[in-house]
């Protein structure tokens, strides 16, 4: 007989290597996955709904929720601060749900330092050149923020041995095959 614990999954790694793809795929085969939504002080980009893909708030807003102890995480990435609402983590977890949050290095550390037995997985990308010619191809950033998100992309990097599983996101149906088994079996153990 299979037993399942609820877990928290953290995931993390270089913007433009691929998690919200592979976190697509995951959803089409554990639909049951909880996602939170966090919070963050950038703009929206097109197409993104306030509540669905972030929680919009104003820079105040957001520092009356840190002040508040409303976060159970939160990091500036970037040139914004984005966060995860503890609230909503316990609510999923209580409901007998694993919880995946896609966060930030810095923030993954904390949720670590809260939670042990949290998950901690690192997608990396097979190599730089790829990571920025995936960035270029999404079209979704300017060519300084490009610039920004390569020059955090090193510094992650040199965390990833923090993690408990890493990932490279080289062929997509691989990689994503390997994040459902590695979830499942954790889910599992
Ligand atoms: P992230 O969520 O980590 O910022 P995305 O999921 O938005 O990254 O992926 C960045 C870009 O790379 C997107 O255009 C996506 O379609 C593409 N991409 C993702 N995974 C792969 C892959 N394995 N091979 C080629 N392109 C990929
Ligand atoms: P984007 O602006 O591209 O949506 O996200 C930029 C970065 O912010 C990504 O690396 C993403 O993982 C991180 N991020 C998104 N939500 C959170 C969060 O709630 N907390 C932290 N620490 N990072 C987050």
């Amino acid at each position: 007989m299979s037993s399942f614990t609820p877990k928290l999954f953290v995931i993390s790694g270089p913007s433009g290597a691929g998690k919200g793809t592979l976190l697509a795929r995951v959803r089409e085969h554990m639909p049951q996955l909880g996602l939170t939504v966090s919070a963050t002080t950038r703009a929206p980009r097109v197409g993104e709904v306030d509540g669905v893909s972030y929680h919009f708030l104003t820079p105040k807003e957001f520092e009356r929720r840190v002040c508040a102890g409303e976060f159970l995480e939160w990091a500036q990435v970037h040139e914004h601060c984005y966060g995860t609402l503890l609230s909503d983590v316990k609510e999923q977890l209580a409901s007998g749900s694993s919880v995946m949050l896609e966060i930030d290095v810095q923030g993954a550390l904390q949720v670590k330092d809260r939670y042990p037995d949290a998950v901690l997985i690192f997608i990396e990308p097979p190599t730089l050149n790829e990571l920025r010619r995936r960035l270029e191809s999404r079209g979704t950033e300017s060519a300084q923020s490009i610039d920004t998100r390569m020059a955090n992309a090193v510094h992650e990097l040199e965390l990833a041995s923090r993690y408990d599983e890493r990932i490279i996101n080289d062929e997509l149906n691989e990689a994503s095959a390997s994040l459902i088994s590695l979830l499942t079996r954790y889910e599992r153990s």
